[in-house]
Formats: structure tokens, C-alpha cells, sequence
């Protein structure tokens, strides 16, 4: 059986429906042998109600902590999933250096003061070929920050099912190189698929381009109930296969060692 690692999970700590002891007992019985903690951050917004509160990382990681002490079953990682926002990387940078995580998601949501998964409503009216556009690069710019050692969904575009009217596989082409100049993971986010568009993140079209730069992957649920944890790995790990991906990215204190397939 795989070695299988899921490092993209959500609580009560942030917009998650279940506390982090919950998630243990499917984890396991999901084939899950790292599972990895990851609330949402967003330093610099406020009064949003799906993200933790900046103040309680501290608490958090501590309730980690002490999960971890009393759960041999399987390995527990601590990470975050933050919000890359232009303009903020130096403060963002400082913020997350006072804390002791095993990786560090970097996540787009906001183009503007809105997210892009808030619903439907938020495309209504705007060209979603400049949405796509300044989607991919924020995501880039996220890539070059250095805050980050994963990226999370890197086509959240896609959540409604939208389409750009151009080919978007130059963009992709362009992502992945960056991905490698700076060395940064990215993942296959099944969650994707309990979404309207009902596919993984990014674009399977596309997975070639990544494999072909050679650019460390992990596979992730970005599960905000217990039941998703682990959900479609299979069939995700056959997917990276089929592309010719030869091997997984897992971390340690933001150390990485590679997992082959
Ligand atoms: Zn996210
Ligand atoms: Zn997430």
C-alpha cells in the first residue's frame, strides 16, 4: 500500500466542521500515515469568519502539540494554510517565523477584498479571462514570495466550472517553471471534485507540465469534515503515475524528504 500523507486539513480552529482529534480515527482508516493540520490564515483581513484569528496560532499549535503526545496510530504534522497578499510578504514572513511548523501552504483566495470560492455571485459581471489572468499571477507572485513550501489549489479559478476563452496551458507551463526556480511544492487538491466543477486541483490536463520540471508534489483533501480525509488518493496517486511523476514530497519541520511511488 501507498505511504500516504494528507497535510491539507481544516478545524473548528478555522472553517473546519470537526476538532482535530476527530480527523485521527478516519485518518487511520483512511491508510493515512502523516496527517497534517493547516487552518486558515488571512494576516491583514479583517472581521472574516472562515480563517483563524491570528492571535490563536499559538493555541493551536499547542492543542497539536499535545494531540500529538497521545496518538502513536499515526504521525501528526502541524502547518498552516496562509493567504499570500501582495505587499504584506515581510510582515507576513516575520509573522510566521515566530512559529515551529512542519510546511507552510500558501493560498490564494482574495483578488481584490473578495475571495474567489466565496460563491458564484463574486463572477458576476467581470471578464473571467483577466480573472484568470491575475489569478495565475498572484499565484506566481505567491511561488517568488519564499514565505511558502506547498501551494494550495493553484487553480481555485476553476471552482465554478468557468472557463477562459484562450488555452490556458501556457499559463500552467509558466506556473510550473516558476514552481521550480523557486523550489516550492504544489499539490493535487481533491476536494476539487466536492466542488461545481468536480475535477482535482490543478487542471489534469496540465499535470505533464509539472512532472516534466520535475516539481516536488503532495497529495492533499483540503478535507473540512472528517469523512474527507483522504478521499480519491487512489485514484489521485494513479493520476500523478499516468503522468510521470516517480515520487512524493513529505515534511518535517519544513525538511523535505521525497516518497517514492
Ligand atoms: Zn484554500
Ligand atoms: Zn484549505
Amino acid at each position: 500500500m501507498h505511504y500516504k500523507t494528507d497535510y491539507h486539513i481544516h478545524t473548528t480552529y478555522s472553517d473546519g466542521k470537526a476538532s482535530p482529534e476527530e480527523y485521527i480515527e478516519p485518518a487511520i482508516a483512511a491508510g493515512i500515515s502523516e496527517i497534517g493540520f493547516s487552518e486558515h490564515l488571512a494576516l491583514f483581513k479583517d472581521n472574516q469568519d472562515w480563517v483563524m484569528n491570528p492571535q490563536n496560532v499559538g493555541t493551536y499549535l499547542a492543542y497539536l502539540d499535545n494531540l500529538k503526545s497521545k496518538t502513536d496510530k499515526l504521525i501528526i504534522r502541524k502547518g498552516l494554510e496562509v493567504d499570500y497578499l501582495e505587499g504584506k510578504e515581510y510582515e507576513t514572513g516575520v509573522f510566521l517565523d515566530g512559529f515551529d511548523l512542519d510546511y507552510r501552504i500558501g493560498s490564494v483566495h482574495y483578488l481584490g477584498e473578495r475571495t474567489v470560492d466565496e460563491g458564484p455571485d463574486f463572477y458576476t459581471g467581470k471578464n473571467f479571462d483577466r480573472l484568470f489572468e491575475s489569478y495565475f499571477e498572484m499565484v506566481c507572485n505567491a511561488v517568488a514570495s519564499g514565505l511558502f513550501d506547498i501551494i494550495g489549489h493553484c487553480d481555485l479559478i476553476r471552482i465554478f466550472g468557468y472557463k477562459p476563452s484562450f488555452d490556458p496551458g501556457p499559463f500552467y507551463h509558466k506556473l510550473a517553471k516558476t514552481m521550480k526556480q523557486y523550489d516550492v511544492a504544489f499539490e493535487i487538491n481533491t476536494n476539487g471534485r466536492n466542488r461545481p466543477m468536480a475535477d482535482f486541483y490543478p487542471d489534469r490536463r496540465f499535470l505533464r507540465y509539472f512532472s516534466e520540471k520535475k516539481v516536488p508534489v503532495c497529495v492533499n483533501s483540503d478535507a473540512h469534515m472528517p469523512a474527507r480525509v483522504g478521499q480519491y488518493f487512489d485514484e489521485a496517486y494513479r493520476l500523478l503515475k499516468d503522468n510521470g511523476f516517480t515520487e512524493m514530497v513529505a515534511f518535517s519541520s519544513r525538511e523535505r524528504r521525497f516518497i517514492s511511488f
